[in-house]
């Protein structure tokens, strides 16, 4: 998969892209990313990116024509065949405004073989940037932050261990928290050991067994298989309902679930 980043400050990614996964990824070959820098594109002599906005207010705005003269450069399809699938390139724009990022479009992005991440700044991006060059629009939370590029690094970071081959266990990657889409748990449905099926991932222990009077819980140095299974996915459960119920609607709950469910509501251990 190749990645181009767009941003004024292409430093900043000089350390989050470098280490684990992302790393290992880009030194196999999995993912070449590169950094573009915006104020290559400027015009002037004091290489201007950005101008106050039109209808007055506060801050400045990132200008149209240098992101859509770096886009271009980079060769990639026109928005027409981007929208409608007709190539496996997308053009995605940062902004407090776009649709919620979540693991199931990081699933859709890591199917692609391009993608371009336009990072904002200021007061945010001119609005024909999202409307006519960008082919999606992505938020990776409510909440404003000062910039794109920590967006950029929350997708690129998802979207690379997403890459088959990325992650040395393949399956680490289909029992996680929110996993819920088929391709992600292909074989082994959501009643298997694992947290998946769209619920948030069951606790995890190592050694030591005993640590400052803390303990592990003790059906995990059972041996018992189907013990061990039946408690993550119990306890996958009750962090779910305690903390992202939410989840539980659109989560895929077998019969077993849902009688977990009604034992931890019911409040029966
Ligand atoms: N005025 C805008 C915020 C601009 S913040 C508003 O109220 O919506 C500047 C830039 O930071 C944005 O252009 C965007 O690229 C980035 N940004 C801010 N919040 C973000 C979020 N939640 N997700 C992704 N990018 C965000």
């Amino acid at each position: 998969m190749k990645i181009d980043i767009v941003t004024i400050f292409p430093d900043f990614f000089r350390g989050p892209l470098d280490y684990g996964i992302i790393r290992r990824a880009r030194e196999a070959g999995l993912a070449a990313i590169e950094i573009h820098d915006l104020r290559a594109f400027a015009h002037d002599r004091h290489r201007t990116v950005d101008d106050r906005p039109f209808g007055g207010g506060e801050g400045m705005v990132l200008k149209p024509e240098p992101i859509f003269e770096c886009v271009e450069a980079l060769n990639i399809a026109p928005r027409e065949q981007r929208v409608v699938g007709r190539t496996r390139e997308s053009v995605v724009l940062l902004s407090a405004q776009g649709k919620r990022f979540d693991q199931g479009i990081a699933n859709d992005l890591a199917g692609l073989e391009r993608i371009v991440l336009i990072c904002g700044r200021y007061e945010g991006v001119d609005e024909r940037v999202g409307k006519y060059l960008a082919d999606r629009e992505l938020s990776i939370g409510d909440y404003v932050l000062s910039g794109g590029e920590i967006g950029t690094t929350v997708i690129v970071d998802c979207v690379t261990r997403l890459i088959p081959g990325a992650v040395g266990n393949e399956a680490s990657t289909r029992q996680e928290s929110f996993t819920a889409n088929e391709r992600m748990f292909a074989g082994d449905g959501p009643s298997s050991t694992c947290a998946s099926g769209g619920l948030l991932d069951y606790p995890h222990y190592t050694r030591p067994a005993e640590f400052r009077g803390m303990g592990v819980p003790e059906v995990l140095a059972s041996g018992n298989h189907h013990e061990i299974r039946r408690w993550r996915r119990r306890s996958a459960l009750e962090k779910t309902l305690r903390n992202r119920p939410d989840l539980l609607d659109q989560a895929v709950l077998s019969e077993e679930d849902k009688k977990l469910l009604a034992q931890i509501t019911g409040g029966e251990s």
